[in-house]
């Protein structure tokens, strides 16, 4: 393993990386770092071509010491898939989209549970507690029940019904708060410090960000290490967008990829849109947003506390904030569903309408290369998405078309 030290995003301060700890001192999320030097001397881009296609191809820029630690579903090397008919609507001759809904738990939530929970294993964690809109939950639950390490979860009433399913089914204790999510980590935090269990909340612990990473390292490989002009996320606490920031620097660092990074877009739904927000008025931090609500459920965070990072990483690459509205993100999943064949989840589409405006007023150049990334699968939301269809008897004949 090549972790030295633990560092704060926001004070700089550094910490040591064999304890347990959840933030700075400062509040900020703390953030791995390398030996990147040593990586570099030691690790070649094309030996990662003999690798198992999951996330631990990319083990020397993971936090993991003892491979036996490792707890995996087979999570990681989800489909690049180019749009060419949606492209070709848009005016964008390189519009791909990669598919984290293939995932297990089917959602990128997958990653961050994937490296979180087996570092947390190597560090001993027996219990961890954590609120979520649902994906998380989903995810976190599912890669402790094969850790032995009991999970704590506590999701608004409103999440999608799934997600509920899910945890209860993989063991997790489940707690439903009426409330949003924000009203869920109040209730984990003080939980965490009464009863000792480990704090595992969006960026309260700094392994996520490293398993969200790989979905940039991946990015970088499948492109052939010439990466795309844009990449538009669905943004709600912002681990994936801070994520692949992250990964791409290290590349950098490595010397794989060039100088030049993509630009950056946080695609928000306008019924929550505090990131999208604060880059308008240029500022270097969100405010909570009231009365949070978007059929995007998982972007429902009305105060990320990565947010600073968020927006860093969109100054820094030139990229911009873009938030839709719900009518346009479930118009879109029918769209994408139809034209494309990928049935994916209203977070997912929203990077579409975001791509769809941003094509519209000349951001995006007609031949730039734009990669949208879908973070879960349609499948999950049938509540959302339902859609009705004629019925018919034994017996009788299909109407005319
Ligand atoms: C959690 C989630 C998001 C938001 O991800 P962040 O990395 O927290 O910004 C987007 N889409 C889906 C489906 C999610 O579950
Ligand atoms: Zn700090």
């Amino acid at each position: 393993m090549f972790v030295t030290h633990l560092e704060c995003s926001r004070c700089g301060a550094t910490f040591e990386s064999e304890q347990l700890i959840n933030l700075c001192r400062c509040g900020a999320p703390l953030l791995v770092r390398y030996d990147l030097e040593q990586v570099k001397a030691r690790l070649a881009r094309d030996d990662l071509a003999s690798r198992a296609p999951d996330l631990w191809r990319y083990r020397e820029l993971l936090p993991v010491r003892e491979s036996e630690n490792i707890v995996s579903l087979g999570e990681g090397m989800t489909p690049l898939v180019r749009l060419n008919r949606l492209g070709a609507e848009l005016g964008l001759s390189n519009l791909y989209m990669k598919d984290e809904g293939l995932l297990p738990t089917g959602s990128f939530k997958a990653r961050g549970a994937a490296v979180g929970v087996s570092r947390a294993k190597e560090l001993g964690v027996k219990a961890v507690a954590m609120p979520t809109n649902g994906n998380a939950g989903a995810a976190w639950s599912a890669y402790c029940a094969r850790a032995g390490i009991e999970s704590i979860v506590v999701m608004p009433t409103s999440a999608p019904a799934i997600h509920r399913t899910e945890c209860a089914v993989t063991g997790a204790k489940l707690y439903l708060v009426d409330g949003l999510i924000s009203d869920a980590g109040g209730i984990v935090g003080r939980a965490v410090t009464q009863r000792g269990y480990y704090d595992v909340s969006t960026l309260k612990e700094p392994y996520r960000i490293e398993g969200k990473k790989t979905m940039g390292l991946e990015i970088a490989e499948q492109f052939a290490w010439k990466l795309p002009d844009v990449i538009v996320y669905p943004t709600g606490g912002g681990v994936g967008i801070i994520g692949i920031h992250k990964a791409l620097e290290e590349l950098q660092e490595i010397g794989w990829i060039s100088e030049k990074l993509p630009r950056l877009v946080a695609v928000q739904a306008e019924g929550c849109a505090p990131i999208v927000k604060a880059w308008r008025q240029n500022k270097p931090e969100a405010e909570f947003w009231p009365d949070a609500r978007t059929v995007a459920f998982g972007l429902t965070v009305p105060k990320a506390i990565g947010d600073f990072i968020v927006l860093r990483g969109l100054y820094e690459t030139a990229g911009c904030g873009v938030a839709v509205s719900d009518a346009d993100i479930l118009k879109a999943v029918k769209t994408i569903a139809s034209k494309e064949g990928l049935f994916i989840c209203p977070e997912g589409a929203a990077t579409l309408c975001a791509a769809a405006q941003l094509a519209d007023d000349g951001w995006l150049k007609p031949d730039e290369t734009v990669l949208l990334l879908n973070t879960g699968c349609g499948l999950k939301y049938t509540e959302t998405l339902n859609a009705g269809a004629p019925l018919l008897k034994p017996g009788d004949d299909l109407p005319e078309p």
